[in-house]
């Protein structure tokens, strides 16, 4: 990184360095974070927001190198900024996490029609003496999620689907919750098998890194949902669904440092469709 100092106020948009030549970026203030990766040649950035303020000022206020954009998933406030750039790199059925207006939103930008490069499991970036391998999630939080692998840096990105504070379970996906915490279980373990007890986990919300154990913790609520004995709270204290329509159908689910918010009576039949 050699155009800004090691920490940055710009527009909308903070940022600290993580690692060496690994940047956390944050709106002001907010719970969510976007990622820049620069290796000897080029950089990556997981993620673009909400879309607004001018991100790619920002990010080319901290690396000179050529950017790749790619979208752990493309739920709004990942993708909004996409349209800064000319290409993003995603995981097919995007389409299902799509908010309606998504076209709308992309009209603000200089590249609404952007080039949308579906890659899946395996797809490999080369930065530069620095490899990120691509995952392809099984459907839980959503349907289009890929998680990141810095194979060269041990540092593992994990979306929304795995976090410090809550996995949202319950946004229209296909199969039912069973099906989708079957899945989450299946993600966990994957995930958790490319750590060492050096991994960097990181998340896009709540805190950023968490540790690893986070994905024991996940297998573990998954385990007590499908048994029937899950710890269901129905006070959800958050602090935007809690005002949400319909946010009386949602509980939380809680096992350790895990949590997923689901529809209660999901929730409750999920042990007999198993
Ligand atoms: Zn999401």
């Amino acid at each position: 990184m050699t155009k800004a100092n090691k920490n940055v106020n710009f527009g909308y948009y903070s940022g600290w360095m993580l690692t060496k030549n690994t940047w956390a970026l944050n709106f002001m203030g907010g719970s969510q974070f976007i990622y820049l990766l620069e290796g000897d040649e080029k950089a990556m950035l997981i993620d673009t927001g909400y879309g607004q303020g001018d991100l790619r000022a920002y990010v080319e206020k901290l690396t000179d190198k050529p950017v790749i954009v790619v979208n752990t998933h493309f739920h709004v406030d990942h993708y909004g900024g996409n349209a800064e750039w000319e290409k993003v790199y995603l995981a097919d059925h995007w389409e299902k996490d799509a908010s309606p207006d998504y076209q709308e939103n992309d009209k603000k930008f200089p590249y609404p029609d952007y080039e949308k490069v579906v890659i899946g499991d395996g797809y490999e970036f080369d930065l530069g003496g620095r490899i990120i391998r691509t995952l392809r999630a099984e459907v839980a939080h959503c349907s289009s999620s890929l998680f990141f692998h810095d194979v060269t840096n041990n540092l593992l990105f994990s979306g929304d689907e795995f976090e410090s504070g809550q996995t949202l379970m319950f946004m229209g996906e296909p199969g039912t919750l069973a099906e989708r915490l079957h899945n989450m279980k299946e993600n966990a373990e994957r995930l958790y098998a490319l750590c060492d007890e050096h991994t960097l986990v990181l998340p896009n919300h709540n805190g950023a890194p968490i540790a690893k154990e986070y994905f024991l913790d996940y297998m573990g609520l998954v385990d007590s949902v499908l048994a029937g004995n899950a710890e269901i709270e129905d006070d959800l204290n958050h602090k935007y669904i809690d005002n949400m329509p319909g946010h009386e159908k949602y509980c939380r689910v809680r096992y350790g440092g895990a949590s997923i918010f689901a529809v209660r009576e999901e929730v409750l039949q999920a042990p007999e469709i198993g």
